[in-house]
């Protein structure tokens, strides 16, 4: 019965609870938790992550031009001909993408990241393809850069760097106004405050 096979030290066991501490901020005693809460009391839960994780990872890909996930070669948001293309916004994550979307302030497009420059981390230009980027950027249509990236260090950090680059490119550059706190992210912040911060973007040299 399946209290036997929590008590058991299956290898099976063990393999998913190492699995489970690739998610962030869970450790040894937190993946054997949520392993044992998978399996004793989730089992329709369990198979029904696992169906969709299988999945995604089959089907999800970049979007071949702003890096975020789709299933098709280009997603839908850069294909739309409602948009501005001439607008490219620079976010972190595609849900940053999202918070954008929700202030109904922005029409132009996005690149995603998928990341901010972390050297800890061992996250540098290299790992998040900024040269795909610049050519994103450089593609002759985009003629205003709107850097979006969160108001942490890294995200600032992130967005300094990349201003640089861009400039060296002849681009225009602008960043979304300081309406967000300090350690602000765009994730956690209201739909308004995002949109005045969005509105008052000033260049950014
Ligand atoms: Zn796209």
């Amino acid at each position: 019965n399946e209290a036997a096979v929590l008590m058991a030290s299956s290898s099976s066991l063990d393999e998913l609870i190492e699995a489970l501490r690739c998610l962030p901020g869970v450790g040894p005693k937190s993946a054997q938790r949520m392993a044992y809460h998978l399996l004793q009391r989730e089992r329709p839960g369990s198979e029904r992550l696992a169906r969709a994780l299988d999945a995604a990872l089959q089907k999800l890909r970049h979007c071949a031009r702003c890096n975020s996930f789709t299933e098709d070669e280009v997603c839908e948001r850069c294909l739309s001909p409602r948009r501005d293309p001439t607008q490219l916004c620079i976010v972190e994550m595609p849900i940053d993408a999202n918070s954008m979307e929700q202030t109904h302030a922005y029409a132009g497009l996005y690149y995603v990241l998928m990341g901010r420059l972390s050297p800890l981390d061992g996250i540098g230009p290299k790992e998040l393809a900024f040269e795909r980027l610049l050519a994103r950027a450089a593609d002759g249509v985009v003629r205003e850069v709107i850097l979006a990236t969160n108001f942490t260090n890294e995200g600032e950090a992130t967005a300094h760097y990349l201003s640089e680059l861009l400039h060296a490119r002849g681009l225009k550059v602008s960043r979304i106004a300081r309406g967000l706190p300090v350690g602000g992210e765009l994730e956690f912040t209201d739909a308004a405050t995002v949109a005045r911060a969005l509105r008052e973007r000033r260049d950014f040299v």
